[in-house]
């Protein structure tokens, strides 16, 4: 049996981690699918498909649940009609879906794909929105995210990128600046 779990994991996190746990002692296989990969530096969506493909495989590490898992990533469309077969052409094939996402289980419903929601942890708290905000305030993240997670974000300056795409132009406001890789 092979679970589907899709998500945006910007970044991904330590409730992200417990439902792959809960998945997988469910299933024998599960799909990871990194939604909105054509998305990133922006303050929604801060990092690359390949960056957060890292952050999962690191969290993942080497055990039992690693071999249980097949990572991938996914563009959006524009027509949510056509999003499951748009998935559904582009994964390996899957026999579920879980997911607590409320357009994510519409669109899999109507395409007759069952779906199992997973239980939520501490959702206010382990969520990216909430976390994005705490690396943009200078707060606590890091106890979030899984610690090899952590280490990667850091490695990669992901704050110090949140926080700059983050900012309005104003911020810039030098007149004739030159900005290059070594001032970010
Ligand atoms: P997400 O990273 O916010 O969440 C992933 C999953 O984890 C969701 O099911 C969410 O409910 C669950 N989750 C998050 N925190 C949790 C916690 N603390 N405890 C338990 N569960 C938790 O990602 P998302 O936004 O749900 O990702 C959906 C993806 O599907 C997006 O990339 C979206 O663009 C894509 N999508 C695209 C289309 C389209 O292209 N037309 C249509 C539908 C969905």
């Amino acid at each position: 049996m092979r679970g589907l779990y899709i998500g945006r994991f910007q970044p991904y996190h330590l409730g992200h981690q417990a439902v792959l746990e809960e998945i997988s002692r469910e299933v024998d296989e599960i799909v990871i699918v990194i939604g909105s990969a054509q998305e990133s530096h922006d303050p929604e969506d801060p990092f690359t498909s390949g960056e957060r493909m890292e952050m999962i495989y690191a969290a993942l590490g080497k055990g039992e649940l690693r071999k249980k898992c097949i990572v991938t990533t996914l563009q959006d469309i524009n027509r949510n009609s056509l999003w499951v077969s748009h998935l559904q052409s582009m994964v390996p094939c899957f026999d579920l879906v879980y997911s607590n996402n409320p357009l994510v289980i519409r669109l899999f419903v109507e395409a007759g794909v069952e779906v199992k929601k997973p239980p939520l942890y501490q959702r206010d708290v382990y969520s990216g929105s909430a976390i994005r905000a705490l690396m943009r305030e200078g707060g606590d993240w890091e106890r979030l995210v899984p610690p090899s997670v952590a280490e990667f974000i850091r490695e990669i300056g992901g704050v110090e990128r949140l926080c700059q795409v983050s900012r309005s132009d104003s911020a810039y406001s030098q007149d004739g600046a030159m900005y290059n890789s070594s001032m970010i």
